[in-house]
């Protein structure tokens, strides 16, 4: 260790010095809210909604409880049957395809691409069978999917998109928003996400009025006038006071991208020469695209060894995500095993994420670099 280390602890991500600046307003609008008495829907909501839209540069969008009930919002709007097919990549967060099971239908494993850990687009037309419905690309670690085929393939055999942007909300592809190419895109805004509330929260954005007044209809419980209902859904609402407090982080959430992109470089230039030695692989960049990094996510073969060693250090790193989903076990009756998608399994063994949160100093970044090295080199 150096002669005076002042931050002994790097966290994986650290809320405070992304809030401190932000407190007083936060504090303001979380009292305004509850002095106001309306805790559900109202007007931070339909406020909150009508600048997601704008900042999206979409025509609708539908503030609900969580991302995983904006995918299961979306997915039962668009309406699914017992023998329907729905494409997911594998290397995802459970919800992408646990939500696909649960909206009735069964999730069929595409494999991904080794540079982006995104959905393989070339690996697609193979699983499209008769019963395919539609697909959820994800864009992983706030990385979009390869759209441009991805729509291709999918206007040709008429299936629908939803996005599965909950990491990704900001990103870009060929100056295009994340959630704004599919039928419609789901945001979540867990805490850990670019834009986090305090709590859970999610959305669903859509340029079809259609698929929005059915999402605002589903997540009342399926009731457009109270107490009449059309068809049966759920209470995926959001809360005003998460709204509330999303509105004031919104509007500094292109300042907080820009942050998370200066450490991933930062990054990417101190571990240039790694790579080259092939010791470890930095995320690959689609050219043309913007990467608002979520999460900074390296290969490495002695991925475990390589944790615990910062670990020991101070360092957090997480695993996202430790096991394709094509092997978790409540999947098993889908009959895959090791070795149905390589590239899932090989990135479930060797990636790590390293702390890229905005409000990471220059000290705690040099830090990781310097642990980093001296476990590699
Ligand atoms: C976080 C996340 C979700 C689910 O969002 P919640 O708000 O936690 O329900 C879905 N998909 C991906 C890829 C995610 O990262």
């Amino acid at each position: 260790m150096t002669q005076n280390d002042e931050y002994p602890k790097v966290p994986l991500l650290d809320l405070e010095p992304i809030h401190r600046p932000i407190q007083e307003r936060l504090r303001s609008a979380l009292l305004r809210v509850l002095e106001s008495n309306r805790f559900i829907g109202g007007p931070e909501v339909e406020n909150f909604e009508q600048e997601v839209a704008e900042y999206c540069r979409v025509g609708y969008a539908v503030g609900v409880s969580s991302g995983t009930d904006a995918l299961i919002a979306s997915l039962m709007a668009l309406g699914l049957d017992r023998n329907d097919e729905v494409i997911v990549p594998s290397f995802t967060f459970f919800s992408t395809a646990g939500s696909v099971h649960r909206a009735g239908a069964r999730p069929v494993f595409c494999d991904i691409d080794a540079e982006t850990f995104n959905i393989d687009p070339t690996k697609l037309e193979a699983l499209i069978t008769h019963r395919t419905r539609g697909l959820i690309p994800v864009h992983l670690f706030g990385q979009c999917a390869d759209m441009d085929p991805i729509l291709e393939i999918c206007a040709k055999r008429g299936l629908w998109i939803v996005e599965d942007a909950a990491q990704a909300i900001g990103a870009q592809y060929k100056g295009k928003m994340a959630g704004a190419f599919g039928d419609c895109g789901c945001f979540s805004f867990f805490p850990s996400k670019n834009l986090g509330g305090i709590g859970d929260g999610g959305m669903v954005i859509t340029n079809s009025p259609e698929i929005a007044e059915e999402v605002r209809k589903l997540r009342d419980h399926g009731a457009s006038q109270r107490y009449y209902h059309s068809v049966v859904g759920g209470n995926f609402r959001l809360d005003a006071v998460q709204a509330a407090a999303l509105r004031v982080k919104l509007s500094a959430l292109e300042q907080w991208h820009e942050q998370r992109i200066a450490n991933a470089r930062a990054y990417c230039e101190a571990f240039s020469d790694l790579q080259e030695k092939g010791l470890l692989k930095i995320p690959g960049q689609s050219a043309g695209c913007r990467h608002v990094f979520n999460q900074f996510v390296i290969r490495v073969p002695d991925r475990d060894g390589l944790q615990e060693h910062l670990a020991a250090r101070g360092v957090g790193t997480a695993i996202y995500y430790p096991i394709p989903l094509h092997l978790q076990r409540c999947f098993d009756g889908y009959g895959y095993h090791e070795g149905s998608l390589p590239e899932s399994e090989k990135a479930a063994r060797e990636v790590l994420a390293l702390p890229v949160f905005p409000g990471l100093v220059e000290a705690q970044r040099d830090k990781v670099i310097r642990h980093i090295r001296e476990f590699l080199l």
